[in-house]
C-alpha cells in the first residue's frame, strides 16, 4: 500500500485540499508508465536517436511528481500542463503523429475546469488556449511520420497505448471530482426522506399523525378518486384511568399496542392515524361502510380480548367508534364531524361499540 500512501500523502499548504494534487500524482505515474510502454514499442532506434530527450523527459516526470509534496496546487499545474505539452510536442517526431500524443491535450483541458479554482472566464480563456495549442499542433505536426521505422502492429499498440492512458487519466478525473457531490447529493436525498417521514409519523405509535392524515385526505379530494371511503374515529375509553391507575407510562404502552392492533386487523386499504391524544382516525378507501363496520367490529373484538402487558402491569381496554362514509364531493371536515359525533354518540351510550 506504499504507493497508495504516496499518493494520498497531503499537501505542503496547509489551507489547499489535497484533491487536486492526488489527482495529478495519479496522471503523472500515468503518464509515466504510457511513457515506458511508448518508448519500449518504439524501439531501440528512438531511445538511440533522441537519448537527451527521453531519458530528460522522465527525468522532469519524477522530479515534477516529487514538486508534488512540496509546491502548492497552481504552481503544480502550471508545471503538470507544461509537461504535458513539452512530452507531446517532443514526443511527435519520436512516435509519428499516428501514435495519438496529441490527445493528451484532453487531459489539460479537464484539470483546467476540475483543479483551478478561480473565476469562470479565466477557465474558459484557458481551455480556448488549449484548443488553440491544440490546432496549432495540427498545423506544424500533422501527419509527421515517426523518425525510427516502427511497425504497423507496433503503431496500432502506440495508438491503444496513448488513448487508454487518456480514457483512463480522464475517468480518474471525473471520478475524484464527482465522487464527493455524488455522494453528497444522495446523503442529502436520504436526509430529506427521513425529513419528510418523521414529520408525517406520530413518534410515540409510528403511526401516521394528523397533519398527514388531513393531507391524505386532501390528495383524495384533489386525484377526483371516485370509488367508496369510509372514515371512522376512534377512541379509547376510560383512558385517563389508565393513566392515573398505572401510570403514564403504561398509558404509552397501551397507545403503542393499540396502534399495532389497528394496523394489524384493519387491511390494507386502510389508513391509520393518530388524531391526538388516545383518539385515531381510520380511513378506508375503496371499502363501503358496511365493510369497514365489518373490520372494525372484528377490532373492536380484538382490542377487547387482549389484555395489554404494560410496566408489569396488565390492562385491558375498550375503544369506541364512530363510522361514516365519506363523499369526496362534500367538506373533509364534514365527514370527520360526523365521525366524530358517531362517537360522542357511542361514549354516552355505554362505549365498546362501534356507531355507523
Ligand atoms: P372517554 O372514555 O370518555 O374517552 O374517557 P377518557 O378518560 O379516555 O377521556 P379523557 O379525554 O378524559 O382522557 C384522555 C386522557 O388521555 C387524558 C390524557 O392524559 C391522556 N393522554 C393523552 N395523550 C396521551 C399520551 O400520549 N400518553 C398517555 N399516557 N396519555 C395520554
Ligand atoms: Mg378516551
Ligand atoms: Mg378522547
Amino acid at each position: 500500500m506504499l504507493i497508495v500512501d504516496l499518493i494520498n500523502r497531503d499537501v505542503a499548504s496547509e489551507n489547499e485540499t489535497k484533491k487536486s494534487m492526488v489527482t495529478m500524482r495519479i496522471l503523472y505515474l500515468l503518464v509515466f508508465a504510457a511513457f515506458i510502454i511508448d518508448v519500449l514499442l518504439a524501439g531501440v532506434e528512438v531511445i538511440d536517436r533522441f537519448p537527451y530527450r527521453i531519458f530528460g523527459l522522465l527525468a522532469v516526470n519524477i522530479i515534477f511528481f516529487i514538486l508534488t509534496y512540496r509546491i502548492r496546487t497552481r504552481m503544480a499545474f502550471i508545471l503538470f500542463i507544461g509537461f504535458i505539452l513539452t512530452w507531446t510536442i517532443s514526443m511527435i517526431p519520436c512516435f509519428g503523429w499516428s501514435a495519438g500524443m496529441q490527445n493528451y491535450f484532453i487531459i489539460i483541458l479537464m484539470l483546467c475546469f476540475f483543479t483551478v479554482y478561480d473565476r469562470s472566464l479565466y477557465k474558459f480563456i484557458l481551455s480556448g488556449s488549449v484548443l488553440v495549442m491544440r490546432i496549432l499542433l495540427i498545423l506544424l505536426f500533422g501527419g509527421t511520420k515517426s523518425v525510427a521505422s516502427i511497425s504497423s502492429i507496433c503503431d496500432k499498440l502506440l495508438q491503444i497505448t496513448n488513448i487508454s492512458t487518456v480514457f483512463i487519466s480522464i475517468i480518474i478525473i471525473s471520478y475524484i471530482f464527482s465522487r464527493e457531490d455524488n455522494e453528497a447529493e444522495s446523503k442529502l436525498m436520504k436526509y430529506n426522506d427521513q425529513l419528510k417521514k418523521e414529520a408525517n409519523t406520530d413518534r410515540l405509535t409510528g403511526l401516521y399523525n394528523r397533519r398527514r392524515a388531513e393531507e391524505y385526505l386532501q390528495e383524495l379530494k384533489d386525484t377526483g378518486y371516485t370509488g367508496a371511503i369510509s372514515i371512522a374515529m376512534g377512541d379509547i375509553d376510560f383512558f385517563k384511568k389508565v393513566n392515573d391507575t398505572y401510570g403514564h407510562d403504561a398509558g404509552d404502552v397501551v397507545l403503542k399496542k393499540v396502534a399495532d392492533m389497528m394496523l394489524e386487523n384493519c387491511g390494507d386499504n386502510s389508513f391509520i392515524s393518530r388524531w391526538g391524544g388516545e383518539e385515531f382516525l381510520l380511513i378506508f378507501k375503496d371499502v363501503n361502510g358496511d365493510d369497514a363496520l365489518v373490520i372494525l367490529e372484528k377490532l373492536r373484538r380484538t382490542i377487547q380480548k387482549n389484555t395489554i402487558n404494560a410496566e408489569s402491569s396488565e390492562i385491558n381496554i375498550t375503544m369506541t367508534f364512530g363510522l361514516t362514509e365519506y363523499n369526496i364531493k362534500k367538506d373533509v371536515e364534514y365527514a370527520i364531524k360526523e365521525a366524530d359525533e358517531k362517537l360522542y354518540h357511542g361514549k354516552s351510550n355505554g362505549r365498546n361499540q362501534v356507531v355507523y
